[in-house]
């Protein structure tokens, strides 16, 4: 069980944080109905509404909807524009970069190539620095505004907890070991930008950030949150990630959640790992290119190449690629299996070309989940196709970054003053200006 908090000042940054987080989840609200959600009495929900209206995330809109009982009371809402957070998905060849506030509004938004040759991290930590610059250059053209931090969603595992900052392992960018990302970015930023150097910087697998993002585009759909999400999926690699009561567990060493190295086959073929049978042995993107027939245009063009034939295949019924994708959803079965023998996980959402295939991977999987369904219908869930394609990690790196802010609204200053604050507001808030598109996509 958690520790109780400290002192009142910790009551306080948690009871903040309730306020906003209802306000940020369910919209406008009167006091009397923040009172009433949270458990909050009313004369200390109104110190607090006053504490976040101070600081500039809260701000006082319309009456409430006339036809209730009772006089209309004034109601609060999230602020626009207050707290802007910056996210970065890194990719092989590409940054792609949004800056958004709480509510989600993108204000800025930018795709840019690099390059980055094998072995050496430090000309990706300078591309990261220069699209932060960048990216928070059109934050700060908003009045009034509040840069929080960033989120950098990272292939391969992250260590957050590794003593010089959040270390990145990627096997993509030929990485022999850990490296100190995100110090290295700080230093670029010390560097080029001092004003920036100090802003939280946070590093999160991307598949792990995919997760939460689906997490959060099911609740609509689902009658209450469900306590866990296990999310696999498959494109340049086999990844995943969990979300237990909300949030992404990590693990011990930042790698909980990836089934790659799930062994789905006892006796199946050797692993780079050092195991036998691995999922990725069998769902990756070489493995599954190679079932279907095409291991000769990959070896000539590469993988991503042969799976562009592939789903090609698929969509004009080849049997020879409809197979490979039925044997694959069984070796998936398997592997869900096991994930929910484990963790009793509420749901299973695919990602990457699982999601796009799930109409050629349903049989296996389904053959394979049919056995324990037949003993206990609820605890096996059926895997279901991500919403999010492509654009799962970015939001899932907004998310997150929004999530930090919720949990702690103290960590926000109060804005320069209450007149300058609603000036900022009218001028700036809403409006679009600093929205701004640029790079190749
Ligand atoms: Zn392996």
């Amino acid at each position: 069980m958690p520790a109780p908090p400290a002192d009142s000042a910790a009551v306080r940054r948690l009871n903040l944080s309730r306020a906003l987080r209802h306000l940020a989840d369910h919209g406008p609200r009167s006091r009397s109905e923040l009172s009433a959600a949270t458990g909050l009495a009313h004369g200390s929900l109104t110190a607090l509404t006053a504490d976040l209206i101070d600081r500039g995330l809260v701000r006082e809109a319309g009456l409430t909807p006339a036809g209730g009982r009772g006089r209309p009371r004034r109601q609060l809402e999230l602020a626009p524009g207050r707290v802007l957070t910056l996210a970065v998905r890194i990719t092989r060849r590409r940054l792609q970069v949004t800056v958004a506030d709480l509510a989600g509004r993108p204000r800025h938004r930018a795709t840019l190539p690099h390059r980055t040759p094998q072995g050496d991290p430090r000309p990706l930590a300078r591309a990261v620095a220069d699209a932060l610059r960048e990216a928070g250059a059109a934050a700060l053209a908003v009045p009034g505004a509040h840069l929080w931090g960033a989120v950098m969603a990272m292939p391969g595992p992250v260590d957050a907890h590794a003593t010089d900052g959040a270390t990145a392992f990627s096997t993509d960018f030929g990485w022999p070991g850990p490296v100190p990302l995100t110090a290295l970015v700080r230093a670029e930023l010390l560097r080029t930008e001092p004003a920036l150097a100090g802003l939280p910087l946070a590093l999160v697998n991307d598949a792990n950030l995919a997760a939460l993002a689906e997490y959060r585009a099911l609740l609509p759909h689902r009658a209450a949150p469900p306590r866990s999400l296990a999310y696999l999926k498959a494109d340049i690699g086999v990844g995943g990630g969990l979300v237990l009561d909300g949030r992404i567990h990590t693990g011990g060493h930042g790698v909980a959640g990836e089934p790659g190295h799930m062994p789905v086959a006892f006796d199946g073929p050797p692993c780079a790992c050092g195991a036998r049978g691995c999922l990725a042995l069998y769902v990756g993107p070489e493995a599954l290119a190679d079932a279907a027939g095409f291991a000769g245009l990959r070896a000539a063009e590469g993988a991503d190449a042969a799976l562009v034939a592939l789903g090609a295949a698929l969509a004009a019924g080849e049997p020879r690629a409809v197979d490979a994708l039925d044997t694959a959803g069984e070796v998936l079965g398997a592997a869900v299996l096991a994930v929910t023998s484990l963790l009793d996980a509420d749901e299973v959402v695919l990602g990457g070309y699982l999601a796009d295939w799930h109409p050629w991977l349903e049989r296996g999987l389904t053959a394979r989940l049919s056995g324990r369904r037949a003993l206990s219908d609820r605890l096996v869930p059926a895997p279901v196709p991500g919403v999010l394609g492509a654009d799962a990690a970015l939001a899932g790196a907004l998310t997150y970054a929004r999530d930090t802010v919720l949990d702690d609204p103290a960590s926000v200053p109060v804005a320069v003053s209450a007149a300058s604050a609603s000036a900022a507001s009218a001028s700036g808030s809403g409006s679009g200006a600093s929205t701004s598109d640029s790079g190749s996509g």
